[in-house]
């Protein structure tokens, strides 16, 4: 035995194992070549930000597109940060949305899968092998600087050789013998495991990002710790012994990562282990002030993907919304497969831009909007009333009582070949149908810009309403509808009408918005036709008795 596996001895007594078992007990996996696994690797801090859904996206397309694997991991190193059931809220939120992972941690489901344990928390012994061989090959050592003492002593002693152009990026733990490190042991004392650099940041070399593309990037030259005094790993060795072990092929990760890419990569050297492909996915933005910044955690809605879900955005809506932040050519694709399965797509990491992308509620709305144009009225029916059992139960209740009603509502303009793109998230129906399913007296209907005596408005609506015939026809009613604006005085030739419209009460359209008005208290809605036939004879009287 040489000197670095004795301290590896000393270190970890009890470790038994070595890398080449794990090697052996977590085969390659079988799948067809070419074919990538990804993984999503959530640390359970809070709620579930929307960059962990953009990137479980990201992953979802390149294991799918490629005939691979998409697994799940719960990186709960971090006990200081860790909140309760954030894991379990993180596997939920990625079911809810539809990006299901195919193995791996579960939520409060367990796991399933033949790589894990998928729980960090659960692999410590795994960890510590890898840490053990570090140092028995002499690439690892103990660190015995205890935190908080020393730090204030390293920080002065490199700011030293900064100035003196002298600083090497390592500890002097780095240079301590076998007896030294035997009688820090011997005397209780607790310790890190540092890698033993042996990069120089002077240099440089060359690294393939799936995003950015090849770049320069400066060696590593830090010791990085690689194992916590309480034998926990920092991000560093838990990626590399979990992303090799569980066999992922293609790792996407936050944006944040890449500067610690070079540590990694020096990393995955010294075990001699095969380097992995990355994406460092841009992390989603928006314009605050003209001033474009991350989307802050604690300050902005968009930040949690459950926001979506409380607004009542259809999950696909979210989810497409999110393809068009990483691949920009997907609305035109979906403008021309309008009715096509999501990861038909030709999704591509390469398509993926560099720069931080926007996020733009006009956009998700407009997406959204297309998408509910396209439900049928019993699926608005149901998906509406699914949110609305969640989120708004006074709705819920009205749309329970009222399920043929509100399903010949939401049919309003809908199969027709251009049906309207009004509803962008369920949130949005109480008040866009609110003349549909709430009493007349509480629509706050605003007369006076109809610009017409009340009475003379009274008239026209009491006309409309006691001769409208709910056998008629759409143009049969429209037909009715000129017939009255003829007789109330309102010219229905436009021409005619410019030539001196003081002859006249208005035009055509004006009756019409009268009528539109009066009855909904909206300049804008779907057919009037239609809308009337829905609120049926008794309600259009006790409206126009209203006025
Ligand atoms: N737990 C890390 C994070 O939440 C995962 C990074 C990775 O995907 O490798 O940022």
């Amino acid at each position: 035995m040489n000197d670095n596996q004795k301290i590896a001895e000393l270190l970890f007594p009890n470790i038994t194992t070595t890398p080449e078992y794990y090697y052996k007990k977590y085969p390659k996996r079988y799948l067809k070549d070419g074919a990538e696994v990804t993984r999503i690797a959530p640390s359970p801090t809070g709620f579930y930000h929307i960059g962990g859904l953009y990137q479980a996206v990201i992953d979802k397309f390149v294991a799918a597109k490629s005939g691979g694997v998409f697994y799940m991991r719960l990186e709960d190193t971090d006990q200081k940060r860790e909140i309760a059931d954030a894991g379990n809220i993180a596997y939920e939120a990625l079911r809810y949305y539809g990006v299901t992972t195919q193995e791996g941690y579960m939520g409060s489901l367990g796991e399933s899968g033949e790589y894990g344990p998928y729980i960090q928390s659960h692999r410590a012994e795994i960890y510590q092998s890898f840490a053990k061989y570090l140092v028995s090959i002499g690439r690892a050592y103990p660190c015995f600087c205890t935190k908080a003492e020393d730090k204030a002593e390293i920080l002065e002693r490199r700011e030293k050789e900064l100035e003196e152009g002298t600083l090497i990026m390592h500890d002097k733990c780095r240079e301590l013998t076998l007896s030294e490190i035997e009688d820090n042991l011997k005397a209780g004392k607790p310790f890190a495991i540092r890698l033993k650099s042996m990069g120089d940041p002077d240099k440089t070399f060359t690294f393939r990002d799936e995003i950015k593309g090849e770049r320069e990037i400066r060696e590593n030259g830090k010791d990085i710790v690689i194992l916590k005094s309480d034998g926990i790993p920092p991000y560093c060795l838990a990626h590399l012994v979990d992303d090799t072990l569980m066999g992922t092929t293609t790792v996407v990760r936050g944006e944040e990562w890449y500067q610690s890419l070079a540590s990694h990569i020096e990393l995955f050297d010294a075990f001699g282990l095969p380097r992995l492909k990355y994406a460092h996915t841009p992390v989603i933005s928006k314009l605050d002030n003209g001033n474009k910044r991350k989307i802050s955690k604690r300050k902005d809605v968009e930040a949690d993907s459950r926001s979506f879900r409380i607004m009542g955005y259809p999950k696909e809506a979210v989810v497409e919304y999110l393809v068009t932040l990483a691949n920009s050519d997907f609305e035109d694709w979906r403008a021309a497969n309008p009715d096509a399965k999501l990861l038909d797509f030709p999704f591509s990491v390469s398509k993926i831009g560099s720069n931080n992308p926007i996020f733009d509620w006009a956009k998700l709305n407009d997406i959204s909007k297309n998408i509910i144009a396209r439900y049928s009225a019993e699926e608005i029916y149901n998906k509406s009333l699914a949110w609305a059992k969640e989120y708004n139960m006074d709705f819920a209740k009205k749309l329970e009582d009222n399920k043929e009603y509100a399903i010949s509502v939401f049919n309003i303009d809908r199969e027709i070949a251009k049906p309207r793109k009004d509803i962008a998230k369920w949130e949005d129906l109480p008040s866009y149908y609110d003349y549909m399913f709430n009493e007349y007296a509480t629509l706050n209907v605003d007369l006076a810009q109809l610009d017409m005596n009340v009475l003379d408005i009274r008239n026209i609506v009491e006309d409309y309403v006691n001769t409208f015939d709910f056998g008629a026809d759409k143009d049969q009613w429209f037909a009715r509808v000129k017939e009255l604006a003829v007789k109330h005085n309102f010219c229905i030739d436009n021409k005619l009408y410019k030539v001196d419209p003081t002859k006249y009460n208005g035009n055509l359209a004006k009756f019409c918005t009268i009528i539109r008005v009066a009855l909904t208290g909206k300049t804008n809605t779907p057919d009037l036709y239609s809308i009337c036939m829905s609120l049926g004879k008794r309600e259009l009287k006790n409206r126009a008795q209203a006025i």
